[in-house]
């Protein structure tokens, strides 16, 4: 009888237990998507009601100052590294390394080469050191070899898969037996779209609404796998864009001699690598050629655009006006849309979302950057990050708690005050989560009292008979 109670109480308190923390939201769960090209303004051209829908139920960042130079490559790095491009290396989509005597090109696809990328240790890598498992579908340089080492899972690029396709892929690798904490995934629009027709064009409207359902597909297969609730989602992107025209071209064949230099990246931030002897000539044909186009030496780029010390940042840097184009000769190709110019343009700014356990309910803040994002990803996977530009206290207001998570080393750069302050939702939340686990608690134990009693009296008959058995033998005696 005593040991029988004793096993039900064991088994009760185990129950309990695991109630209890079955209820406690894992925080540690990362879910980091990039629709490249979703400017942050996006969000009101159209109806966008699954954005709008995750900004309800979590937070928003009105304003993300992303890196220069805003391309896809430097930018995507940073989100996973929190370092700006002289940092990590990846100071271009078309760079040229005179170290290496190397080129690395989106248009010939030599990004393969592991060396432009080892002068930073993206988060997959550090995260998989800890002990953990990664997923990327289709992120840039995910499927990478970067200090031999690839994400667990990886889908190797190719942007004829559907967005369907690689969202079933990240929910695969979150529930499997040996389930990934961090996923990663990349879809290319609408930055293609905004190149072709301009992010101003009335056409952008249905391609900001697919996007939208985009979303709203990647919520729906969250909930039916069950980790809509228990997964941190953060959704963002690497640019803006802004708009071209014909009427807006600087030609740099009316001013310089194309014998005299290699125009290494073009457009808005002209990569200019003089050939030898020809600094100078090229530098002064070109410095005072065009008023919406500022021409630096590499050494005098502007120190906020921390673009300076790397060795494939070229020696002659210029930079167009905010909607200006930059083409060797007209022949060249020219699109409607462009991104790539200064980080201060708000229209080189990108969206950002979350939703999560780890993350408040509607709630808003004025600003962040986008080096901040890794030593949240890094406090939301309970890793310790490697060095980094970002600061943790910019991006703290974002969460309901900001323990257990490890911090990374944090240089720490001016603070950032979200405007609004911790408001209601947190407290109400909190309430809520105390008073289901109350009244749960309260439940088990009503019924433990209920079936103990129970227990006690089913067995009382039984007494006799137990007595009867222990007094035979004295009877026998
Ligand atoms: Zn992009």
């Amino acid at each position: 009888m005593t040991s029988k109670l004793l096993w039900v109480s064991f088994i009760l308190a185990a129950l309990i237990l695991s109630v209890t923390f079955s209820l406690q939201p894992d925080q540690q769960k990362v879910l980091l998507v990039s629709f490249d090209g979703f400017r942050w303004d996006y969000l009101y051209r159209v109806p966008t009601p699954h954005f709008h829908y995750v900004m309800k139920y979590g937070v928003h960042v009105k304003q993300v100052t992303n890196i220069f130079i805003t391309k896809t490559y430097p930018n995507h790095y940073t989100l996973v590294t929190g370092l700006f491009a002289e940092n990590h290396g990846i100071v271009a989509n078309d760079m040229f390394d005179p170290i290496l005597n190397k080129s690395f090109s989106l248009d010939n696809m030599t990004i393969y080469d592991s060396e432009f990328w080892e002068e930073a240790t993206p988060i997959w890598i550090t995260n998989q050191r800890a002990g953990h498992s990664s997923g990327a579908a289709m992120w840039p340089g995910t499927d990478v070899k970067i200090h031999n080492s690839f994400p667990t899972h990886y889908m190797p690029y190719n942007e004829s898969v559907s967005f369907e396709d690689r969202v079933a892929k990240i929910i695969e690798w979150f529930t499997s037996k040996e389930p990934i904490n961090l996923g990663l995934l990349y879809w290319e629009d609408p930055d293609d779209m905004g190149h072709n027709v301009g992010p101003e064009s009335p056409l952008m409207g249905p391609v900001i609404s697919d996007i939208d359902n985009k979303l709203g597909y990647l919520i729906q297969m969250l909930k039916k796998a069950k980790l809509w609730n228990v997964l941190n989602l953060i959704i963002t992107s690497d640019h803006g864009m802004t708009q071209c025209s014909e009427e807006r071209i600087i030609e740099l064949d009316e001013y310089l001699d194309k014998d005299h230099y290699v125009l290494i990246d073009q457009s808005p931030v002209a990569a200019i690598l003089p050939k030898e002897g020809k600094f100078d000539e090229v530098y002064e044909a070109l410095a005072h050629a065009h008023p919406n186009l500022t021409v630096y030496k590499r050494e005098e780029l502007p120190e906020r655009w921390h673009y300076k010390y790397n060795r494939r940042i070229q020696p002659i840097i210029a930079v167009a006006d905010d909607g200006w184009y930059i083409l060797q000769n007209k022949s060249d190709n020219f699109l409607l849309g462009n991104h790539g110019y200064d980080n201060a343009l708000a229209d080189m700014h990108p969206v950002f979302l979350a939703h999560g356990p780890a993350f408040r309910k509607n709630f808003t803040q004025e600003a962040m950057s986008s080096t901040d994002l890794y030593p949240l990803l890094c406090h939301l996977l309970n890793i310790t990050g490697m060095s980094h530009n970002g600061s943790f206290r910019n991006v703290q207001d974002l969460l309901r708690s900001t323990s257990p998570g490890a911090l990374p080393p944090t240089p720490g750069p001016t603070l950032l005050h979200g405007s609004v302050k911790p408001g209601d939702d947190e407290s109400e939340e909190s309430y809520a989560y105390f008073l289901g686990v109350s009244l749960g608690s309260i439940l088990v134990i009503v019924f433990f009292v209920i079936f103990i009693k129970h227990l006690i009296r089913s067995q009382i008959p039984a007494l006799p008979d137990v007595q009867a058995e222990i007094a035979q033998p004295l009877l026998q005696a």
